[in-house]
C-alpha cells in the first residue's frame, strides 16, 4: 500500500488484517520505501492513494505495471470525481475504490476480487507456459531423438517427420509430406509394409514391423516402426504417431550371429565326433549331443532323454569304474576330462573312444558348462595294437637272435652325443653286462673294448655320431680278467622317408669262434696252397726230367740194339734199368702231384674185373716166374666195377708186383675177388711175405715211405701204394691192408660195382722191345722239335730206316712252312716249341688244303689222357709220349 496519510495506511492495514489475516501488508509512505519496494519486488496486489505528495497513484500504476504487468493495482482516492476515475482506469488501473469509512469495505471486495482475479491469471499463464515448455521439449525431444518420429492424418498422409527420421529416408521433412514418406520404403519391402500400414489405418489399429528404408544415395538400414493411432477427446481417430529405430546392427548382429551358429553347427554336427554339453555339477547330465551320437545307435532325442542311464548302459563293463571315477572326479574339480575307453554300440560292437571335455565358465568366473567330444578312435587302437603286436613280435625275434641289438638317440646333452634307449637282454649273455648297467652308463661298454683297439674304434664311432655314416667294424671286448671277445659291430642310422634321422641301430655279435674257424681256414688255405705250389713244382719239374731221360732211354735202347760185347750190353742194360726206374718215379711223382692238385682226370666205365685180373697177372707172370713165386686168380666171374681201365690195372700191377717183390722163397702171390656184403666187390691180393708190423701199417701208404726197403736192394720208389689209394679213393672205392708179420700181407680193393658188364676187347700186349721190319718205300717225315738231343735220337732211330728222308727244324713257323714246301708223308710234332704252341700249329697244318691228308704224330712229355684226347680231336694222327718208345714210334712210323 502506498500512502502518505498515516491514518489511511494504519486504517487499511488495519482492515486488510483482520479481513485476509495471512495477507501480508507493506505500508509505504516515504519515497525511500517505495524505491526499495520495487527494486525488491514481492507483491501480489498493490492499492495507491491518487494523491500522493512526492508522487501521484498514476505514477505508481505505471511503475508497478512496468515492472508485473500481471499485478492487480487497485487506486484508493479521496479525490472524487468520475475524471480522476476514468483517468485511473484509462491508466489501466484495476480497480477505483473512494476514501470514505463506507468505502473501507468495497476496497476488501475489490482486493479480494484483484486477488482471485490475480490467482486465475496466474494459473492461466502457468498453464500456457506449461504447455509452450512441452512443446518446446517435445520439438527438442523429437528433433534431437535417436529415433525416427513421424505423424499423420486421419488418412494416413504425413504431416510431420523428425530429423532422425529424414536422416534414415534421405528424404527432407518437406518431400515426407504427404504420400511423400512412402518413397523411403525399400521397393522390395513396399508391398509387406504398405499393406500392413493400410490395414492398421483401416481399422484405427497399432501399426508395427521390421522394413527397410532405402535412401535416394542408395543406402540401405533395417527399422523397427510402430504407430499409435491418436485420438480426441471424443474418441474419434485424427491421426498416427509413430517411431522407426534403426535396427540394422542388430539385424547385422543376428545376421552374424545366426552365421555363426550355423558355422558351429556345421562344425558339430558334421564333425567326426560326437559333441555334448552338460551342466557343471550335474554328474554330466547331458543337455545337448550332436546327431553323431547315432552311430552308438541312439537318436539325440533318445540320448538326452535320461542320458546317464544311456551312458551307463552303452559303457563296456571293464571300463565302466575308471571313467566313472574319472568323470565324477571332473565334474568336482572343474579339471579337463580326458579318457579312452569303450563302449558297446546298439550293434554289440566294440568302438574304442577317446572322451574329452572342458568346462567353460560364466561371467563371474565359475564353471558353468562341460562341452565335450567323443572321437572314434577305434581304428587307432587297432593299429596302435598292431603296432604293439609287431613291436612284440620284432623285439621278440631281436631277443632270439644271438647277437646284442642296440638303439640309441643322438642326444647333444649326454658325454658322447648320444644315449642309448634300447639294449636287448643278449648283452648279459654276450658281453657279461645287465641291460641296466649298458643303459645307464655309456663308459661301462667304452671301457670294455681292448686297449689296442679303443683308440680307432671309439673315434670311428664318435665321428660316426656325428656324420650319420653307417659302420661295421670288428675289434675286440675284454670281458673279464683273461677273457677277451671277438665282436662285429654293425650300426647304421636309421632315417624316416624324409631322410630325418630316426636313431641309431646297431647289432654286436660274437665272433670269436668265427675268427678262430677263420684264421684256422686261412692257415689250411695256406697249406693247401703250398701243396698245391709244391704238386705243380713236382710236375713241372717231372716234365722237364722227361726230356732228357728220353734222350738216355733212348739212346740206350737203341745201342742195345746193337751187337755189343756181353760187358757193354751188361752197362746198357744198366742205363735201361736204372733209367726206367726214373721215368716209374718220375711218372709216379707226376700222378701224385696231379692228383692233389686235382688235375688227374679219371674216365670211370664199367671194368670187367676177371678181364683185367688176368691181364695184369699176364704181365706180373714173368717177373713172379723170375722170384720163383707162384702167382695164381681166383675165377672172379662176371663182376665189372666202375673204375678208370687203365689206372685200375696200374693199382693191380703195383700191387701184384709188391706181393712178389716183397716175399719169401717160393712164396705165393692170390688174387682173390668177391662181393661184400655192401654190394661193393673186393679184390684182394694176398701174400705169403714178411708181413708189415701193426705199428708201421699206417705209415704204408706214405709217399716216399719204404719201411726199410731201400736197405735189402729191393728196387722201388715208395711212392706206389701211396699212388694207388689215391687212385682207387679217386675212383670212388677204398685200398687198405691187412698183414701178419711172418705170415703175409693182404691188400684189399673195393671199388664200387657197375652196372652193366663191360664190352670186351681190349687185349694185352706185353711190350718186348722188338723192331719190326721196315717197308723199304721212299718216304719223307718233317720232325719239328726245339729240343736237340730229342732231335738227335729221332735222327738215329730213323738210320734205321735208310729210305726215310728226315727233315727238320726247332720253330713252329718255320715248321709250318717246311710242311707246305715238302708235303711229308709223315709230321712228328713236339707240344712244346719256343714260338707257336704244338696244338697251334697243329690247327694251321691242318687249314692247309694240300696237308689235310698228312699224319701229323705228336710227341710230348705229358702223359696224361686229357691231353691226348684233346690232341686226337683236333686232329693228331697219334700221340707218342717222351720218353718215346722207340719200338711204338717205328710202328707208327712203318703203319703210313
Ligand atoms: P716200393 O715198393 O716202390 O718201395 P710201395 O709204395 O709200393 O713202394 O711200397 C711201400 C713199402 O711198403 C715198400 O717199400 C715195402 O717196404 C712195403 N710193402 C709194400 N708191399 C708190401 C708187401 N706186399 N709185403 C710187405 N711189405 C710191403
Amino acid at each position: 500500500m502506498v500512502e502518505d496519510d498515516p491514518d489511511d495506511r494504519l486504517l487499511v492495514t488495519h482492515a486488510l488484517k483482520k479481513e485476509f489475516p495471512r495477507l501480508e501488508t507493506t505500508a509505504i509512505g516515504e519515497q525511500d520505501e517505495f524505491e526499495a519496494a520495487l527494486s525488491n519486488w514481492n507483491f501480489d496486489v498493490v492499492i495507491t492513494d491518487f494523491a500522493i505528495g512526492w508522487t501521484d497513484g498514476l505514477q505508481v500504476l505505471k511503475q508497478v505495471k512496468a515492472l508485473d504487468a500481471d499485478c492487480p493495482v487497485i487506486m484508493f482516492s479521496g479525490t472524487s470525481g468520475e475524471e480522476t476515475a476514468v483517468a485511473a482506469m484509462k491508466a489501466g488501473v484495476d480497480d477505483f475504490v473512494l476514501k470514505s469509512p463506507d468505502h473501507i469495505t468495497h476496497l476488501v471486495v475489490a482486493v479480494n476480487s484483484a486477488l482471485e482475479r490475480w490467482d486465475q491469471r496466474r494459473a492461466a499463464r502457468a498453464a500456457e507456459r506449461a504447455l509452450r515448455d512441452s512443446e518446446l521439449r517435445f520439438r527438442t525431444l523429437s528433433l534431437q531423438a535417436p529415433v525416427g518420429i513421424f505423424e499423420t492424418d486421419a488418412d494416413g498422409l504425413c504431416v510431420f517427420t523428425n530429423t532422425k527420421w529424414t536422416e534414415l529416408s534421405g528424404i527432407s521433412a518437406e518431400d515426407a509430406l504427404g504420400e511423400g514418406w512412402a518413397k523411403a520404403i525399400h521397393p522390395e519391402d513396399r508391398p509387406r509394409v504398405f499393406d500392413g500400414w493400410q490395414k492398421a489405418v483401416e481399422q484405427g489399429e497399432v501399426f508395427a514391423g521390421e522394413y527397410r528404408f532405402r535412401t535416394p544415395e542408395g543406402i540401405v538400414s533395417w527399422l523397427s516402426g510402430q504407430a499409435a493411432p491418436l485420438r480426441s477427446a471424443s474418441g474419434t481417430l485424427t491421426g498416427y504417431i509413430g517411431t522407426i529405430t534403426d535396427i540394422t546392427e542388430r539385424r547385422g548382429a543376428e545376421e552374424l550371429l545366426r552365421q555363426t551358429e550355423q558355422r558351429y553347427r556345421l562344425l558339430v554336427e558334421g564333425g567326426p565326433g560326437i559333441v555334448y554339453t552338460a551342466p557343471f555339477g550335474s554328474g554330466f547330465e547331458d543337455n545337448y549331443i550332436s546327431p553323431q551320437v547315432e552311430m552308438l545307435g541312439y537318436t539325440p532325442k533318445e540320448f538326452l532323454a535320461d542320458p546317464k542311464r544311456v551312458w551307463s548302459d552303452l559303457l563296456h563293463p571293464d571300463d565302466h569304474e575308471r571313467v566313472n571315477a574319472a568323470g565324477v572326479l571332473a565334474d568336482k574339480t572343474g579339471e579337463r576330462f580326458d579318457e579312452e575307453y569303450r563302449v558297446v554300440n546298439a550293434d554289440g560292437k566294440i568302438v574304442w573312444v577317446h572322451d574329452f571335455a572342458e568346462v567353460l565358465h560364466d561371467e563371474d568366473g565359475n564353471p558353468a558348462l562341460w562341452q565335450g567330444i567323443m572321437l572314434d578312435v577305434t581304428q587307432a587302437k587297432e593299429a596302435e595294437a598292431q603296432v604293439r603286436e609287431a613291436e612284440e613280435k620284432y623285439r621278440s625275434l631281436v631277443e632270439r637272435i644271438p647277437a646284442v641289438t642296440y638303439i640309441e638317440v643322438n642326444d647333444p646333452d649326454s658325454p658322447f652325443g648320444y644315449r642309448d634307449t634300447y639294449v636287448s637282454p643278449q648283452v648279459r649273455e654276450i658281453l657279461g653286462l645287465t641291460a641296466e648297467e649298458w643303459m645307464s652308463d655309456p663308459n661301462r661298454f667304452r671301457d670294455m673294448i681292448h686297449p689296442d683297439d679303443a683308440g680307432w674304434v671309439l673315434e670311428l664311432a664318435d665321428r660316426a655320431t656325428e656324420t650319420g655314416d653307417s659302420y661295421k667294424i670288428e675289434y675286440r671286448m675284454v670281458i673279464g680278467p683273461g677273457e677277451t671277445k671277438w665282436v662285429r659291430e654293425e650300426a647304421y642310422l636309421l632315417s624316416d622317408e624324409e631322410e630325418n634321422p630316426i636313431h641309431w641301430q646297431g647289432i654286436i655279435t660274437d665272433i670269436t669262434e668265427e675268427r678262430r674257424v677263420g684264421e684256422v681256414k686261412l692257415a689250411r688255405e695256406a697249406a693247401e696252397h703250398a701243396n698245391r705250389a709244391k704238386s705243380e713244382f713236382l710236375s713241372r719239374m717231372s716234365h722237364e726230367l722227361r726230356t732228357p731221360l728220353n734222350a738216355v732211354l733212348g739212346f740206350a735202347q737203341l745201342l742195345g740194339l746193337e751187337e755189343l760185347p756181353s760187358d757193354q750190353r751188361e752197362s746198357v742194360d744198366q742205363i735201361l734199368k736204372a733209367g726206367r726206374h726214373l721215368l716209374n718215379l718220375i711218372d709216379e711223382v707226376l700222378d701224385i702231384s696231379r692228383i692233389e692238385a686235382g688235375s688227374m682226370s679219371l674216365s670211370l666205365e664199367p671194368v670187367s674185373v676177371g678181364e683185367v685180373v688176368s691181364e695184369c697177372v699176364d704181365l706180373i707172370r714173368p717177373l713172379a716166374a723170375e722170384a720163383d713165386i707162384e702167382l695164381s686168380s681166383e675165377d672172379s666171374g662176371e663182376r665189372s666195377v666202375m673204375a678208370d681201365r687203365q689206372r685200375f690195372k696200374q693199382v693191380l700191377i703195383n700191387l701184384l708186383s709188391n706181393g712178389v717183390k716183397y716175399n719169401r722163397d717160393k712164396g705165393k702171390v692170390e688174387v682173390v675177388c668177391r662181393q661184400t656184403k655192401g654190394g661193393r666187390i673186393e679184390i684182394a691180393v694176398q701174400d705169403t711175405g714178411p708181413g708189415i708190423p701193426a705199428a708201421l701199417i699206417d705209415a704204408i701208404f706214405a709217399p716216399f715211405e719204404r719201411l726199410g726197403a731201400e736197405a735189402t736192394g729191393i728196387e722201388g720208389t715208395g711212392l706206389g701204394l701211396s699212388l694207388s689209394k689215391t687212385l682207387i679213393e679217386a675212383m670212388g672205392g677204398t685200398l687198405e691192408v691187412e698183414s701178419t708179420v711172418d705170415v703175409g700181407s693182404n691188400f684189399l680193393v673195393e671199388l664200387p660195382p657197375a652196372k652193366q658188364r663191360t664190352e670186351s676187347g681190349e687185349t694185352f700186349e706185353p711190350r718186348e722191345p722188338r723192331i719190326p721190319p721196315g717197308t723199304d718205300e721212299a718216304r719223307t717225315v718233317l720232325y719239328i722239335e726245339d729240343n736237340l738231343s730229342n732231335l738227335t735220337l729221332v735222327e738215329r732211330i730213323l738210320e734205321r730206316r735208310p729210305e726215310v728222308k728226315l727233315i727238320s727244324t726247332m720253330q713252329g713257323r718255320l715248321g709250318i712252312e717246311l710242311a707246305r714246301q715238302h708235303h711229308p708223308d709223315l709230321i712228328l710234332l713236339d707240344v712244346h716249341l719256343p714260338d707257336l704252341q704244338g696244338d697251334e700249329i697243329l690247327r694251321q697244318l691242318m687249314g692247309v688244303p694240300e696237308l689235310r691228308e698228312t699224319p701229323v704224330v705228336m710227341l710230348s712229355a705229358d702223359a696224361s689222357p686229357g691231353h691226348r684226347e684233346a690232341l686226337m680231336t683236333q686232329g693228331a694222327h697219334d700221340y707218342l709220349t717222351k720218353p718215346l718208345d722207340i719200338r711204338r714210334f717205328l710202328e707208327v712210323l712203318d703203319s703210313i
